[in-house]
């Protein structure tokens, strides 16, 4: 920890950690797993962003994780053959075509499978050597990345055909060949022309989940649930949500909300989805839109509200908070410093405690600092973001310890529960159960300090009782090969499949 602390950048400390990584497993586990909160954001956002943008220039000697590329269509078998370890439980697999908020990255978004997994055993205590990082190399549409020397990808523009389509199928059926029925598929940073049709294409048949859509819905949402009573809520129906960014964050968590207030009321979704609102770039997502919108956007089409006849402000957000005037609001355009101070206040005027929850990675991409969040509304926000801010002191001294509706909160938890059962599907109702395990564990001593998620120093202990609640999910509905022993329980079941590095 030393010689990490002396590293002069972030960039430094990732391929120093890396380097251990490829050198003694152990080593870097036992750091992960005892460090977890210091080493996580060199490990996986904000760095890895630095890190897969620059991937060809700090690419090491030992090889991590499975390239496959769309020549080896047919040969996904064989190539499956090379990875070392035969007893593969969790794959992540990325095509590289949005990564964070950065955009397509080709090959080089190989940084974020190897560093998801990493957190997997970090956090939840998947065994390293049962777990697999793929990426789909289908070409790229980043003209500079085709262009550079260090660039280790195919050199073309993304494949768009039935062969992509094809591709991923292929993979599908050859890990599942390979490594079981059962065995855990997370698509990671598609874009989200192929992210929704994918998940569907796979979910009924295979052990799968996209953690952009159903991992960032459940982690929101447990900072929703576990907020309430700072927001003065007794319900997450008691909210009314507007949007910025209608893509796969957004309509993941917009759909993960509504099957929360469903359960809460008996409703219906389309009730449900009637207090969320979408705003993406050309404005309020409306049944009054000239323009066609994507299909994922369709089930928050309403009809735009009288106030909304002329929007005034030129700012798309701060005329949808005015006329639909919403308890929270939620960011994931990845567009960066979006927030005006009038929003802010504007949220702060009409909420007693407004929700904040600016989510877009990696940093550079946020849409406000927590400093501004909490200065804007003088202390009012209930804030979270999706790369770590430090704890902010206002002028009047009070302290605020902002929440990181980090996605690690939820996926490594979800996937020790589905290997611990053997699952043979995720579904939504399992991102629910996982959001209101999170929020169960938020003590009255994080909310008082004005944060609505655990310390990350705690996740092996939140991840284990959420993979319990999830896998009793899975077990009660009929769709585990698994179950726990007599006398046992699910965390006890849970525990027995966690892998913890002994240094
Ligand atoms: P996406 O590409 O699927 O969607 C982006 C959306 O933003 C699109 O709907 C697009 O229309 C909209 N948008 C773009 N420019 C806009 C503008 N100027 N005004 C309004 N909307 C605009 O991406 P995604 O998967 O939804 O991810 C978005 C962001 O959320 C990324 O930065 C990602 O890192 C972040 N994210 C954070 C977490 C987390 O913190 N837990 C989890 C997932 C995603």
């Amino acid at each position: 920890m030393e010689q990490l602390a002396k590293k002069p950048t972030d960039l430094d400390k990732y391929v120093f950690l890396h380097t251990i990584q490829d050198s003694d497993e152990t080593l870097f586990f036992a750091i992960l797993t005892t460090h977890t909160e210091k080493v996580m954001p060199f490990v996986y956002t904000p760095t890895v962003g630095e890190a897969c943008q620059k991937w060809g220039e700090i690419y090491r000697h030992t090889p991590r994780g499975l390239y496959i590329s769309i020549n080896d269509a047919g040969s996904i078998d064989s190539i499956l053959d090379n990875h070392p370890h035969q007893d593969v439980k969790v794959i992540v697999v990325t095509d590289g075509e949005r990564i964070l908020g950065l955009g397509d990255l080709g090959v080089n978004g190989m940084g974020i499978p190897i560093g998801k997994l990493a957190l997997y055993t970090a956090c939840a205590g998947i065994h390293p050597e049962q777990t697999l990082p793929v990426h789909l190399d289908v070409g790229t549409n980043t003209e500079g990345l085709l262009k550079s020397p260090y660039y280790m990808g195919l050199r073309q523009k993304r494949d768009r055909t039935q062969a992509y389509v094809d591709l991923v199928k292929e993979f599908f059926a050859a890990c599942q060949k390979k490594y079981g029925r059962n065995v855990l598929i997370q698509f990671e940073d598609f874009g989200n022309t192929n992210a929704f049709r994918l998940l569907e294409d796979h979910q009924k048949t295979a052990t799968t989940f996209n953690d952009d859509i159903q991992g960032t819905a459940s982690v929101v949402l447990a900072g929703i649930i576990s907020s309430l009573g700072m927001t003065k809520k007794a319900r997450v129906a008691d909210h009314r949500f507007v949007f910025l960014g209608a893509g796969e964050a957004g309509v993941g968590i917009a759909d993960l909300i509504a099957i929360a207030v469903r359960h809460e009321t008996g409703c219906t979704l389309e009730e449900a989805r009637a207090k969320i609102w979408l705003v993406d770039s050309k404005g309020l997502v409306s049944n009054a839109r000239p323009d066609k919108l994507a299909d994922h956007k369709l089930h928050y089409a309403h009809a735009p509200p009288p106030s909304h006849a002329n929007p005034s402000s030129g700012n798309a957000l701060l005329d949808a908070i005015k006329s639909i005037q919403p308890t929270g609001i939620i960011v994931v355009s990845a567009q960066g410093q979006t927030f005006t101070k009038e929003i802010c206040e504007e949220m702060a005027r009409i909420n007693e405690k407004p929700l904040i929850f600016a989510l877009s990675n990696p940093t550079s991409k946020s849409e406000c600092t927590a400093t501004q969040a909490y200065e804007w509304t003088n202390g009012a926000a209930v804030f979270a973001s999706g790369s770590p801010f430090d704890p902010v002191t206002l002028k009047d001294g009070r302290r605020f310890v902002p929440g990181q509706g980090n996605n690690a909160y939820i996926f490594p938890g979800l996937g020790l529960g589905a290997v611990a059962c053997d699952a043979t599907s995720v579904l939504d109702d399992d991102m629910y159960v996982a959001a209101s395990a999170l929020a169960a564990q938020v003590t009255p001593e994080d909310l008082a300090s004005g944060c609505a998620y655990p310390p990350l120093s705690d996740i092996r202990n939140v991840s284990l009782h959420i993979a319990a609640a999830v896998a009793e999910n899975m077990v009660k509905s009929g769709r585990a090969l698994s179950k726990p022993k007599r006398g046992e329980s699910y965390v006890d079941m849970c525990r027995r499949s966690v892998y913890t590095p002994k240094y």
